[in-house]
């Protein structure tokens, strides 16, 4: 979107205002530069960009959370959607304790079809206690002084509920 009709809509969002410098954004109170063609600064953009699409918003924050913690990110724009508008996610999401969260069902897997549930932000810090595997690890070591670390995690999953052949 260019030119009027990009300017419009960024003015049910801010308020712009006429005189600045022609490369200024037009967002009173702003003073950074124009970008990419538009009337306001890449800044401003997005957060229009954002209120207008939040399903697509809420997938890119997902997505930059597990790159940025080097999490596999496998899921799809269609399979986020499918669960996360029906449990309401979008207008829920917060750090509240009854706001929304999006959990790992098995936390050593990364954000895949299959391994991800919402749970409001009490249930997920509870079910966090468990989810300390450096506490597990060490609750482990304690147990089997003779084991040494526990080597592929099996008690940490076991832990967790999940089915897990004992290798010793
Ligand atoms: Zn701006």
């Amino acid at each position: 979107m260019k030119g009027e009709g990009a300017k419009k809509g960024y003015g049910s969002f801010f308020d712009l205002i006429e005189g600045k410098p022609k490369h200024k954004c037009k967002v009173r109170g702003c003073s950074n530069d124009r970008g990419g063609g538009r009337v306001v600064c890449f800044k401003h953009h997005m957060i229009c960009w954002r209120t207008r699409n939040p399903l697509h918003a809420a997938y890119s924050t997902l997505r930059d959370h597990a790159k940025r913690r080097r999490l596999a990110f496998t899921l799809t724009m269609e399979q986020f959607a499918a669960l996360v508008v029906p449990a309401g996610y979008l207008t829920r999401k917060g750090n509240n304790q009854d706001d929304l969260h999006i959990d790992r069902i098995n936390p050593l897997k990364g954000y895949e079809h299959g391994n991800l549930q919402i749970l409001t932000c009490s249930e997920n810090s509870s079910k966090g206690a468990t989810h300390d595997k450096t506490a597990w690890q060490a609750h482990y070591e304690n147990e089997h002084p003779d084991h040494g670390p526990d080597p592929d995690e099996s008690f940490f999953l076991k832990a967790l509920g999940f089915e897990y052949d004992e290798p010793f």
